[in-house]
């Protein structure tokens, strides 16, 4: 049993990120531990239940890939109703910079829904929220699993400006804006992505200060950071991969890229996708602000040009070894059900009801009363 539980915090961790370009939805870790009607009661604290919620948001987006944005108070770091591995887990994530932890007093849920509205992505709680305009869900226990409740009521907030720029903070080793360039997010990314890692959004102190959400440390403006696309490869309606797009860091996509940075669809396609896409079979580039895909395959790629979510698309044969501009809403087709796009664009946006694989394993079973589908 603490084999599988093991394995699931392990799954978990892959799926924490505090890098907006990864996330789809923000939380506070403390209240999602305590949500106890999700696996039926059992322990006042579990830190597993964060899993549900990560197993609830990749279905209501169709997205196996997304990641959440978890912010903790340090007192969870010493709440004696998490295990003691619990707490050391929690602290490491801390220290990777996976989850952010801040001074004990700050009200945890302001800096949640502050992180939401600078980077556009709901947040999943059951606190009332009085006055807060963006989208929001409830986690909700259920026959087949949690689920999100809400229907995303509010709206979503453009990116905020301070998103634009590099932070950093005098606090030596930062895990929120060290040096080195914050965090690096685990689990579906590819490496090359995982290199160019962006940072979380700095908390904007009154008159618009930046400041470090775990150190209360004004932060240093270090220029402007390079653009950065977050992208998503979708088989047969579920987000199976994300990876980041950077300036001047072009990435292959194919069945097996010989480049070892690229991403590798090999393992999602079934037999017919696989005779069909070629091994390295295109290749995607930011020039400026314009995202750019490039076709070198043998059977050839077509972009779906989208102007918003709903819609036709107007498909696109593209031209071999041209560049080819990609709009906001366009996907990328590289065989029947074999979609690449912006993953900002991408997820919540399945026709059918998806499956996407859970993080919990079997953890559940054995360390958890959880109805299973
Ligand atoms: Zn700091």
């Amino acid at each position: 049993m603490r084999f599988e539980v093991t394995k699931a915090l392990d799954a978990i961790e892959g799926r924490l990120s505090t890098d907006p370009l990864l996330t789809g939805a923000v939380v506070d870790l403390a209240e999602l531990v305590r949500l106890g009607d999700l696996d039926g009661g059992g322990r006042p604290a579990n830190l597993l239940r964060a899993g549900i919620v990560i197993d609830a948001l990749s279905r209501q987006f169709g997205d196996g890939g997304v990641a959440l944005y978890a912010v903790a108070a340090r007192g969870l770091l010493s709440d004696t109703d998490l295990t003691s591995n619990e707490r050391m887990v929690i602290r490491r994530w801390s220290d990777d910079g996976l989850v952010e932890v801040v001074p004990a007093g700050t009200p945890t849920l302001a800096r949640v829904c502050e992180v939401a509205q600078l980077v556009g992505q709901p947040v999943i709680t059951r606190a009332p929220l009085p006055g807060y305009q963006g989208v929001r869900y409830a986690p909700v226990g259920g026959p087949a699993g949690a689920g999100l409740d809400g229907g995303g009521v509010g709206t979503l907030a453009a990116r905020h400006a301070v998103l634009s720029r590099r932070w950093q903070c005098p606090v030596p080793d930062c895990p929120s804006f060290g040096a080195t360039g914050g965090p690096f997010a685990g689990g579906h990314l590819a490496s090359s992505a995982r290199a160019d890692a962006g940072q979380p959004p700095p908390h904007l102190a009154p008159g618009g200060v930046p400041v470090c959400p775990r150190h209360e440390e004004r932060l240093a403006d270090m220029g402007p950071r390079p653009a950065a696309v977050p992208m998503a490869v979708r088989v047969g309606g579920v987000v199976v991969e994300r990876f980041v797009v950077t300036a001047g860091r072009p990435v292959i996509v194919g069945r097996s890229p010989d480049d070892r940075d690229g991403v590798v669809l090999g393992p999602y396609l079934d037999e017919k996708a696989q005779r069909w896409v070629s091994r390295t079979h295109l290749t995607l580039e930011l020039r400026g602000e314009e995202l750019a895909v490039t076709d070198v395959s043998t059977n050839g790629t077509v972009v779906l040009g989208r102007t918003g979510p709903g819609g036709g698309a107007r498909p696109v044969g593209l031209p071999r070894e041209r560049p080819h501009p990609l709009g906001e809403w366009d996907l990328i087709q590289l065989h029947q059900g074999v979609e690449v796009g912006r993953a900002d664009r991408m997820s919540g946006q399945t026709a059918a009801p998806a499956q996407p694989e859970s993080v919990m394993g079997e953890a559940p079973t054995v360390a958890m009363r959880l109805p299973r589908p």
